[in-house]
């Protein structure tokens, strides 16, 4: 038994409304109710967090939020800060998601910072790495995901980074419906945690290594029976109370399981 708890926090990205998150919450919740042993969270646009953070309440599950800004407040129009996050009843916050890389310039270096801002707020931190379909074809996958974990290890040491939660997220499986073989999930899940170890072993054991990319209804067990798989960081999927709840219903269900 690793004694790593296994974990699903939802990303709902830019989608719902108030009438949709309650209806979702409405369904999904009675369903995740009876789930043991596992520890989960969804992460609604900003303007949600309020609402959903009402409609959690007495639930056990957790809210996150999907980006903050580095600064605490000021003059940044249109950014979000750490303490409003916490203020809002955030427990986690994802930080580095491929999206956010890609769309709106987010590098290694402010990724690393945003991580070390949450951290310091007492906020979890989910750090998402992944490679490129082609920087995946020319086998540059182990160097741009150690480069990104790199970053944070530089301005939060392995401590910090332990402190936190990483998701390994291929781009090439976002959104696409391609999700990564669970042998290919757990070779670079391993490379993480042989990573971490080469700084400190019993934190690398200890550090909670997600996996997403469309992860569904029919492929959760297999991804999360994975040894260094440790749950999941699901996105369309977790827009359906159905598929979701069976994700999450997935991920108890290992924790349950007898270990070798
Ligand atoms: C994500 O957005 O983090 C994600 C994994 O999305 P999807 O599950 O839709 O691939």
């Amino acid at each position: 038994m690793n004694g790593r708890r296994k974990r699903v926090v939802g990303n709902w990205k830019m989608n719902g409304s108030l009438t949709a998150n309650a209806a979702l919450l409405d369904e999904l919740l009675p369903q995740l109710a009876v789930l043991e042993g596992v520890e989960l969270a969804v992460c609604p646009p900003f303007p949600y967090l309020a609402q959903v953070a009402a409609l959690l309440e007495g639930s056990g599950v957790a809210l996150g939020a999907q980006n903050l800004n580095v600064a605490t407040k000021g003059a940044f129009t249109g950014e979000v800060g750490a303490e409003m996050l916490k203020e809002l009843g955030c427990r986690y916050v994802l930080v580095g998601h491929s999206e956010r890389r890609s769309l709106y310039g987010e590098c290694d270096e402010v990724v690393a910072e945003k991580f070390a801002v949450a951290l310091a707020a007492g906020l979890l931190p989910v750090l998402c790495v992944g490679e490129t379909q082609a920087q995946r074809r020319q086998g540059q996958t182990e160097q741009v995901v150690s480069a990104q974990l790199q970053a944070v290890l530089r301005r939060s040491g392995v401590q910090g980074l332990a402190a936190g939660l990483i998701a390994y997220e291929p781009v090439w499986a976002i959104g696409t419906g391609e999700t990564a073989s669970p042998e290919q999930a757990q070779a670079v899940h391993r490379h993480i945690r042989v990573l971490l170890g080469e700084f400190d072993r019993e934190r690398a054991e200890a550090t909670a290594i997600l996996y997403g990319g469309s992860v569904k209804a029919d492929n959760a067990q297999a991804l999360f029976a994975q040894p260094d798989i440790d749950g999941g960081l699901i996105g369309g999927a977790s827009l359906e109370a159905a598929a979701f709840a069976a994700i999450c219903q997935a991920a108890s269900q290992q924790q349950e399981r007898p270990q070798p």
